[in-house]
């Protein structure tokens, strides 16, 4: 399913609509009109059976403002330099939105990892540092996993980073396994961020857990986690899906029990399902009649073709930018309220700072202590941002950018402006 959409270009526009609420002075567009740097590379490797193969890959460091340029790699098929540079922009509005002392960035590999085998992964992760290594650090630039990217690759990376460098180095990547100076409660960080957005709003959208019916579409890493603790605080939970379809029961799902039959390597498509389940493609999960629909997986599944189709009350951006640009308007004129990818999803980034800061220090945290200051970040966060919709009349996601963007905006302010410089 290619869809030809400008992301960048859409991703843009949400900034453009916060500027219109600030008083800003022309130095903070100017700075943030184009990514700082952009890279481009080609990873070849040998393949196992010997041929040697190239692989495009990217980073892309949108903005370093507020501090070193942070945000994962993503190894996918659909990897191109506008879907970085869009994820690379919504990082930097994502650290800012939770007050990280980071600017944002992104990186990918255009590659089906499924198609390789573990040692051509490794071949391919370590080949990534090899190509990026002047531009990344732990004081330049911290790259962390993304889509279709795990711990294993993390620490690969790390150990790849740092015999270059001839030191242990830790802190120039986030997202590690435990035994390599990972964080605890960092891999279900960004799924247990968004449940701390969900509960921290519910209130505000007058959802009420037991009478609310959820789709959830994908099932990766941050699905996984989300997931099981909306099930457990009794959210009634009627379909997920995978990349591949999904499960759906108008009674109720056990997303314990997909999530094992996945773990075992099989697809939702050729779930066995009971009679009162059906399978369903990920284009009609969208638009099943729920109060809460969750977004999990990729970019731009929400646009002008299906926005007039969704039933959800309230949507949840798991993924990054599921909602295009003219869908988002379609949808908030339609009442819909869109708790944003940069709020939602912010779970993520902020155990990695919370890595980071680890690694620097050298001194571990219980994940109890990542947890409280996991959900103390994110609940307070969402109710300023609630906040600033009520006081702007505006949606969610134009409150979100005007909170992140007024914290940039006075950095780049406090360094003088053009105000400050043309005074005689
Ligand atoms: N890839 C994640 C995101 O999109 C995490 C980034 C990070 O931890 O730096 O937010």
């Amino acid at each position: 399913m290619t869809k030809k959409i400008k992301t960048f270009d859409s991703a843009r526009k949400r900034l453009a609509k916060a500027v219109k609420y600030l008083k800003l002075s022309e130095d903070v567009e100017e700075q943030l009109k184009y990514p700082k740097v952009s890279i481009s590379a080609s990873l070849n490797i040998r393949m196992d059976n010997g041929k040697l193969k190239a692989f495009q890959a990217y980073r892309v460091q949108y903005d370093d403002t507020l501090g070193p340029t942070k945000g994962g790699i993503r190894f996918h098929p659909s990897v191109n330099l506008d879907e970085v540079t869009s994820l690379a922009f919504w990082m930097t509005f994502k650290t800012a939105v939770c007050d990280l002392p980071f600017g944002g960035a992104k990186g990918g590999v255009c590659v089906n990892p499924k198609e390789l085998s573990p040692a051509e992964l490794e071949r391919l992760s370590r080949a990534y540092i090899d190509a990026f290594y002047p531009y990344i650090g732990p004081h330049k630039d911290i790259p962390a996993p993304d889509v279709y990217t795990n711990a294993m690759i993390m620490g690969w990376m790390a150990n790849q980073y740092s015999k270059i460098k001839g030191e242990h180095t830790p802190a120039m990547i986030t997202g590690k396994p435990l035994s390599l100076g990972g964080s605890k409660g960092r891999t279900d960080a960004t799924g247990r961020g968004a449940f701390y957005v969900l509960n921290s709003l519910e209130k505000k959208l007058q959802i009420d857990p037991e009478n609310t019916t959820v789709a959830i579409q994908g099932l990766g890493n941050a699905a996984s986690s989300f997931v099981r603790l909306i099930h457990d605080k009794g959210y009634k939970i009627v379909a997920i899906s995978d990349s591949t379809g999904g499960v759906y029961s108008s009674d109720g799902l056990d997303p314990v029990q997909l999530l094992q039959y996945k773990q075992k390597g099989d697809s939702l498509i050729d779930f066995p399902i009971m009679d009162n389940q059906n399978i369903i493609s990920n284009e009609e999960l969208l638009e099943l009649d729920i109060d809460l629909l969750v977004p999990a997986a990729l970019e731009n599944v929400i646009d002008k073709n299906n926005k007039e189709k969704i039933k959800a009350r309230v949507i949840l951006e798991v993924a990054n930018g599921p909602v295009t640009d003219e869908a988002d308007e379609y949808l908030v004129s339609q009442d819909v309220f869109v708790v944003p990818d940069i709020l939602t999803n912010a779970g993520g980034v902020t155990a990695s700072y919370f890595e980071w800061v680890q690694n620097k220090a050298g001194y571990y945290w219980e994940t109890s202590e990542v947890y409280e200051r996991l959900k103390k970040i994110l609940t307070t966060e969402s109710l300023k941002i609630w906040d600033i919709k009520e006081e702007k009349s505006c949606d969610l996601r134009t409150a979100a950018y005007i909170h992140s963007l007024s914290r940039i905006a006075q950095a780049i302010d406090d360094a003088g402006t053009c105000e400050y410089f043309s005074k005689k």
